[in-house]
């Protein structure tokens, strides 16, 4: 039995979750938190990030920072987690959906124009398996067209574009620590990180329940109070402990994925394009292995490969069901343009195993499975 995911464990994790325990400071902002945030605000080169208990809630609070009202527009593509869509329409945003390019399911960079109106108030891309979507061509609409960028980085962290860290690009951003991603912060946590400094202040505000609390334990007013909107934003000292232990070890979670990806690659690359398709990772990007995914011709054929690969006790699994296709997102959002890719490429792409930790031989046995997956029923689909 090959899991599809097992949470990632380097070794020093339960050591600083008992520190954290025994702490006098369990709550959130405690010296695991603050230790997180430093390693963040170094790596990024930003003013400031600030761990929350998801990513969910990441991009909640950039929405409420952004000041999103009823009727304004979002622009995304059709095909992510429920995740980006729900963080903005919960402030009342229509989201515009659009298309995806079919080499690395990113938003398609060409179509984002077209889909804004005087609603527009931000495009939020989603770097689709730790693959950058072309942020020079977005960034360079968002500053003539005066409209926000909001990376969800879920999937990036340690990814890079150009040379620069994904969640570095746009005017804010959000990483996830749920266990199914590359690090995480003992099961779910997640990261607001703050490149436009006119963030700042107020994102401290809405984190800790629309106080003044930061900068009271600050030294810098004598008593706090409740000064804006906001909410309860802040995770447990015993997420940030965990996650600390895997910051201390990203490298070798980062080379160990890497290791995996190139192995299914180098294994699987003389079935393509013949049987299926491969990830694309362009020039400018530099991945972190966070998903191994491919494209059979067809939802048949799919459908009959992830039945062999079950039998087989492979963990291979399908994502997402496009928003646009699905009861809330009609009723909450419109695809603007041609869906030529987001339906076909979601109903016919597969992801295989990659955790950390996952040994040669059992990734040579996944790449032998869906070898014997794809002789035994991709060429008898006729
Ligand atoms: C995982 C994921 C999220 C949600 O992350 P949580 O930490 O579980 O809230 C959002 N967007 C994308 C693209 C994701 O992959």
């Amino acid at each position: 039995m090959i899991p599809f995911n097992k949470p990632p464990y380097t070794g020093n994790e339960d050591k600083y979750v008992m520190a954290a325990m025994r702490s006098p400071k369990m709550s959130g902002d405690g010296e695991f938190t603050l230790k997180c945030q430093a390693w963040f605000e170094n790596y990024l080169a930003c003013p400031k990030t600030l761990l929350t208990p998801s990513c969910t809630q990441a991009l909640e609070m950039a929405a409420i920072l952004l000041n999103i009202k009823e009727g304004d527009e979002v622009i995304m593509p059709s095909f992510t987690f429920v995740s980006t869509a729900n963080a903005f329409v919960l402030r009342g945003a229509k989201i515009v959906f659009v298309d995806v390019r079919p080499d690395t399911m990113n938003l398609d960079e060409a179509l984002v124009e077209a889909a804004i109106t005087e609603k527009t108030v931000a495009i939020v891309v989603v770097h689709y398996a730790g693959i950058s979507c072309e942020m020079d061509k977005i960034m360079e609409v968002s500053k003539r067209r005066n409209i926000f960028v909001i990376e969800d980085a879920a999937q990036g962290m340690l990814s890079t574009y150009k040379g620069r860290p994904l969640g570095s690009i746009g005017h804010m951003a959000a990483y996830s620590f749920h266990e199914t991603k590359n690090y995480t912060s003992g099961g779910e946590g997640g990261l607001l990180i703050i490149n436009d400094a006119q963030f700042v202040n107020r994102a401290e505000v809405i984190r800790e329940k629309g106080t003044n609390r930061s900068q009271f334990f600050r030294g810098m007013i004598d008593k706090y109070t409740w000064v804006d909107i906001g909410s309860s934003y802040l995770p447990s000292e015993l997420q940030a402990a965990y996650l600390y232990g895997q910051l201390e070890r990203v490298d070798v979670i980062n080379t160990a994925r890497n290791d995996i990806w190139n192995t299914y690659f180098d294994g699987l690359k003389d079935l393509a394009p013949d049987f299926i398709e491969l990830p694309f990772v362009p020039e400018s990007c530099v991945g972190n292995a966070h998903m191994f995914y491919l494209k059979l011709p067809d939802i048949k054929v799919r459908s009959a490969v992830l039945e062999y690969l079950r039998d087989a006790k492979v963990g291979a699994v399908f994502h997402y069901v496009p928003l646009h296709s699905s009861p809330a997102g009609k009723e909450l959002g419109r695809f603007n343009g041609v869906d030529m890719y987001t339906t076909r490429d979601s109903e016919r792409l597969i992801r295989l195993p990659v955790w950390f930790g996952m040994t040669t031989e059992e990734v040579r046995h996944v790449i032998d499975c869906v070898r014997s997956a794809i002789r035994e029923t991709a060429c008898k689909k006729d």
